[in-house]
């Protein structure tokens, strides 16, 4: 009976036959991916300690320490929230704009 392996790329995740004994993926492409997440990983790790220090989220009330993959100055609730609260202004002004016009 063939082995089930899950892949091992956490956003992929399917269950695959490997075609050798120490296949960890489940295609070429998520080797792939694997492998460049890796040296990026390392890339931005000596890059680090060079500068010394984690990257935290900017917002003032957000101590959040920022993803390695996230090169925004924001971590990624912040930036929903931020998002959010861009569109709600948005309305505030045009809520605004509505009511100076009586
Ligand atoms: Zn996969
Ligand atoms: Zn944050």
């Amino acid at each position: 009976m063939a082995e089930t392996r899950y892949c091992a790329l956490p956003e992929c995740g399917k269950p695959f036959e490997p075609k050798s004994y120490n296949a960890k993926y489940c295609s070429s492409e998520c080797q792939k991916t694997a492998t460049n997440r890796r040296l990026l990983e390392k890339y931005h790790e000596k890059k680090a300690a060079r500068a010394g220090k984690k990257r935290v989220c900017k917002s003032f009330d957000c101590n959040t320490i920022l993803s390695r993959y996230n090169s925004d100055v924001h971590c990624e609730t912040c930036q929903a929230r931020l998002a959010r609260a861009k569109r709600e202004n948005i309305f505030d002004i045009l809520n605004h704009i509505e009511f100076r016009e009586d």
